[in-house]
């Protein structure tokens, strides 16, 4: 690696950076590069597990505390938070929260990402597939706000305010997005035994206390077309961080939460590999990279 590279993940809660890409974190991270999270709400409306590891005032401290767990696990910077409250799923009354990243001014949040790419000078970025996996108005929010502070923290007349001192434009090269290729979950849905207990059917879904009795899993609705995945990231020599990083986000499932559910053959295969879309630049035909910074340095 020539020079100092820097890798900038924009997610909304704590927990899903490990989910879906703590072992691509962690590699980066081990080779060098500077590894940030920028997350935009402590994600004080999601699970409590236990009683005894929070009450509902502290959640957004508590999950805090286990995402900065996570990142000491993925080897990377600790956590940038922006502050937000976390709006809940779609029709909660946690929506309507002024407080909330769903209720926050565009502008407001756009910039304080432009601010952060500015001073972190990102190569590449991550964040959500534009639906979601599933359509929690945070992950869709976050995808819209990171695209466009990705296509504007290097011009000049945006956020012109924040240009004094060191702080200039800057413009990453890449931005990707998380994602699972349909096939991918297929093969998990079907494998999975069945059992009416099992509140984790997909590992990726976010527990909530009103889960519904049509918790069936549609593939194409939470993956993406195979044909669309840019990078597929072989991360399976990183599997146990990928593990205990997960585990580190204790209120969001009981012990080990999915991994006392699914098999252990089942999830290390699952886990071994993560996937990015390429969302800009945009390209004709579109990209194929072996990492996320094929072509600027690997
Ligand atoms: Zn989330």
């Amino acid at each position: 690696m020539p020079e100092k590279r820097t890798l900038v993940a924009i997610f909304a809660h704590p927990d899903d950076e490990s989910y879906s890409a703590s072992g691509t974190l962690a590699y980066y991270a081990s080779l060098g590069v500077d590894v940030y999270i920028i997350c935009a709400t402590r994600g004080e409306a999601g699970k409590i597990s236990h009683p005894s590891l929070a009450y509902r005032d502290v959640l957004g401290a508590v999950r805090e505390e286990e995402l900065r767990d996570a990142c000491r696990i993925m080897g990377i910077h600790q956590p940038l938070f922006l502050g937000y409250r976390d709006s809940g799923m779609i029709g909660s009354s946690d929506n309507n929260d002024p407080l909330s990243l769903n209720m926050a001014k565009s502008s407001d949040v756009i910039g304080k990402l432009v601010g952060l790419i500015r001073q972190l000078r990102p190569d590449v970025i991550i964040s959500y597939y534009e639906t979601g996996p599933y359509a929690h108005p945070d992950h869709v929010s976050s995808h819209k706000y990171a695209l466009e502070a990705f296509n504007c923290s290097g011009n000049p007349d945006m956020f012109a305010e924040q240009l004094k001192g060191s702080v200039t434009t800057f413009s990453p090269q890449r931005l990707f997005t998380v994602a699972i290729p349909t096939s991918r979950i297929e093969e998990l849905v079907k494998a999975i035994p069945e059992d009416d207990e099992n509140e984790s059917r997909y590992p990726y879904q976010q527990n909530q206390e009103d889960e519904s009795e049509e918790d069936e899993i549609h593939p194409e609705d939470v993956g993406i077309p195979d044909e669309d995945v840019t990078v597929y990231m072989d991360v399976g020599i990183l599997y146990e961080t990928k593990r205990q990083s997960i585990a580190a986000h204790r209120t969001q499932h009981q012990g080990e939460g999915v991994f006392s559910n699914l098999p252990e053959n089942l999830l290390k295969d699952f886990f071994s590999q993560e996937h990015f879309f390429q969302v800009a630049p945009k390209t004709n035909p579109p990209p194929r990279y072996k990492g996320l910074f094929d072509g600027i340095w690997e």
